[in-house]
């Protein structure tokens, strides 16, 4: 049954005891005095409000289990193995069984498909031809394991299993070098020649690679019947360029795959800054604009539902696609279109990146647990939830206008399949965290009495009848088109 809602005064007025009951009592009273309000379609919506209040005892069991499943010593384990190979440059040696990236693939291959039948693993390969910091013809694999769902949509996991060390490393390109890090590189004598040198990359990026491999066995065991389809990806060639990711996103482009979310992981290990600053309790995630992208709201996801499953470790949410003048595979999606972020450590030490000194040594298989556990309750909400509504009319437009007063927020959406209800949210226009929501029924549009669209932003997320959530999507103004205004000649 589809139909319109509309949120007054009265009925949230009587919902004292929760933030959303005072949240939405507010709002009304700052945009007009209470008595003049009308009043149509209480009930159904305080009773919704009501649950939303206790929304933070709702967690599935199943989702509270898999993330208590992630293993410290599991993870531990993994990155000795990856810094045993020297080096998975993806210009080393493919021919050794013990070092380099030959070496390094198999075993990630091997690993993850002896956690579940469930799961399909391979190398997703490309021939790639010498080009800029790639300087000889190579076979690039990236690794992936498929964790087929109900439906096609794909939220991913990745992190990128390449590494590269050079004389200072990151720390001295950061201190005193050339803008360009990657300036410093020695060019090999013979570019046919294996890059060899000992590059164990532990944090950047076993770490990533790591929480990656350790995510897929904790999904492949659960048992749980996921509506997305679930890829744990371990890219290759990020230090080249992004260039597995890119190679992957293109892919996806090429072949209409309907990738919804990347959640990208490099240096995620340590929690001991090169200044003496620690912090083991905070994660960055980084999403490119502009402020309501869809990549800005997976990062919004990402604190709401990561802080309610592992609420003692808090994700700080960055509004930009990356570190200063750094980048990362999640924007290689970005690039083309795709929901992507990067979660990075929240205090780095660039001595140890890019570097020898990238080893074992320098992580913390705790905090790194921490950080698996946040991305784990976020991919598993996701997917269990519903798509993510589309907000947006045949013609492209928002589907959000005044009416029928001329002073109302009137709500539209299109509906999504699976969903069971729906939570709108709404924030001034000043301000990148959501202040206010409130969860409506199985309905495709709300009014909301003397809400002015100018003064707030507003969203919608699609949740299914277990209470699992989407990512919002934000009502977003269309850009303007502009012509030249035609002038005399002479006229500046
Ligand atoms: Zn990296």
């Amino acid at each position: 049954m589809m139909t319109t809602q509309t949120l007054q005064e009265s009925g949230i007025a009587g919902l004292q005891e929760g933030r959303v009951a005072r949240s939405c009592r507010l709002s009304f009273l700052q945009s007009r005095p209470a008595a003049i309000l009308q009043l149509l379609l209480a009930l159904t919506v305080c009773a919704q409000a009501r649950s939303a209040v206790a929304q933070e005892s709702d967690l599935d069991p199943r989702i509270v289990k898999l993330v208590s499943s992630v293993s410290e010593e599991r993870l531990g384990v993994i990155l000795k193995k990856l810094e045993s190979f020297e080096t998975r440059s993806t210009l080393s040696s493919t021919t050794s069984t013990t070092r380099g990236i030959g070496a390094a693939r198999q075993w990630i291959l091997d690993e993850m498909k002896s956690y579940s039948p469930k799961l399909q693993v391979s190398f997703d390969t490309y021939q790639v031809v010498a080009q800029g910091r790639i300087t000889r013809d190579v076979e690039l694999r990236n690794v992936m394991a498929v964790l087929p769902g109900r439906s096609p949509r794909r939220i991913y996991v990745s992190g990128h299993y390449d590494t590269v060390a050079r004389p200072g490393g990151q720390g001295t390109a950061n201190a005193a070098g050339p803008a360009d890090p990657d300036a410093r590189t020695i060019p090999p004598a013979d570019p046919n020649a294996p890059l060899d040198n000992l590059a164990p990359g532990v944090n950047d990026d076993g770490s990533g690679t790591a929480l990656t491999i350790e995510l897929a066995r904790v999904f492949g065991q659960s048992g749980i019947d996921f509506d997305a389809t679930l890829v744990f990806m371990c890219h290759v060639g990020e230090e080249q360029g992004l260039v597995g990711a890119r190679l992957h996103a293109q892919k996806a482009v090429a072949q209409k795959i309907p990738i919804e979310a990347v959640f990208n992981n490099d240096i995620v290990g340590n929690d001991r800054g090169g200044n003496g600053i620690i912090d083991g309790a905070t994660i960055r995630v980084y999403s490119e604009g502009p402020e309501d992208s869809p990549s800005r709201e997976l990062a919004r996801f990402i604190q709401r539902w990561g802080g309610r499953y592992v609420p003692s470790h808090k994700v700080r949410p960055m509004a930009r696609p990356d570190r200063f003048g750094r980048g990362g595979d999640h924007s290689a999606y970005n690039a083309l279109g795709f929901t992507a972020v990067g979660f990075r450590e929240s205090r780095e030490n660039f001595t140890r990146q890019h570097d020898v000194r990238d080893t074992f040594e320098g992580l913390s298989p705790a905090y790194l647990a921490q950080n698996a556990r946040v991305n784990a309750a976020s991919a598993a909400t996701l997917a269990l939830a519903p798509p993510p509504p589309d907000v947006l009319s045949d013609r492209g437009q928002p589907l959000i206008t005044r009416a029928p007063s001329g002073y109302d927020a009137n709500l539209k959406w299109n509906a999504v399949p699976g969903a069971a209800a729906y939570r709108i949210f709404w924030r001034e226009a000043w301000g990148v965290d959501w202040q206010h929501d409130v969860r409506l029924g199985n309905v495709t549009s709300v009014i909301l009495p003397n809400m002015q669209i100018d003064d707030y932003v507003f969203g919608v997320a699609a949740i299914d009848a277990g209470g699992h959530e989407s990512f919002v999507t934000a009502y977003v103004s269309p850009p303007r088109t502009s012509t030249d205004i035609k002038t005399k000649p002479g006229t500046f």
